[in-house]
């Protein structure tokens, strides 16, 4: 079974992607099971940094590598958290504290101005040098709430209501988060790229 490793730390994540590529037929390797720290994010975008992190896996491991740059854009607070979305309170991951800072700033802002999009952007490389990524992006569009609703995932997913839906992100099971998500949306078009160039 071909390996990749995942260029990725976070619990979350790792949970989504074991369930999202079960059936891919990759053996999939956390990187932090090769002794592989976290890159350093340096990009100004989502998708710099999703390649600065797969490049980073692939240099370590000497294996093609699948990377994850996402968070959460607040079209209220002009993108932020955006980049920062793991840190937006401060400290790397405290997703309690990042949450209350989000619904401070918002505090007082009508429902009609709480429009908010989860993003994520993937990136495959074959290896460190590969001149040619795949890259594939996808968007989850729909609102802050007024408060934090349900205890389910990660990072922002209680306070995040999805368009059309009338559970917060943390009150939906996993198979449904997994099916609408950002996450979901773009592996989906990963793989479809990726049938593509096999076809
Ligand atoms: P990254 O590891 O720099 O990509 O950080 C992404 C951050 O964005 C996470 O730590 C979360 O705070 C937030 N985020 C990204 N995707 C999700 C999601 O599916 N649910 C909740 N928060 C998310």
């Amino acid at each position: 079974m071909p390996r990749i490793v995942l260029a990725s730390s976070n619990p979350g994540k790792l949970k989504e992607f074991g369930a999202l590529l079960a059936d891919s037929g990759l053996e999939v390797i956390p990187q932090a099971s090769l002794g592989i720290e976290d890159a350093e994010e340096t990009g100004l975008t989502f998708v710099e940094n999703a390649l600065l992190k797969a490049r980073h896996a692939a240099q370590a491991s000497g294996l093609p590598a699948l990377a994850d740059d996402s968070g959460l854009c607040v079209d209220h607070l002009h993108g932020a958290p955006g980049l920062y979305s793991a840190r937006y309170n401060g400290g790397h991951g405290d997703a309690a504290a990042n949450n209350a800072k989000l619904l401070r700033e918002l505090d007082g802002v009508p429902t009609a101005q709480r429009g908010a999009f989860f993003i994520c952007v993937l990136v495959l490389l074959q290896h460190a040098n590969d001149p040619a990524p795949l890259i594939a992006e996808a968007r989850w569009h729909g609102r802050i709430l007024a408060e934090g609703r349900g205890s389910g995932g990660f990072g922002y997913n209680p306070v995040f209501l999805p368009e059309g839906c009338a559970q917060s992100v943390a009150e939906m099971d996993d198979a449904l988060k997994n099916k609408l998500s950002h996450r979901g949306q773009a592996l989906a078009l990963l793989h479809a790229r990726l049938r593509e160039l096999r076809a």
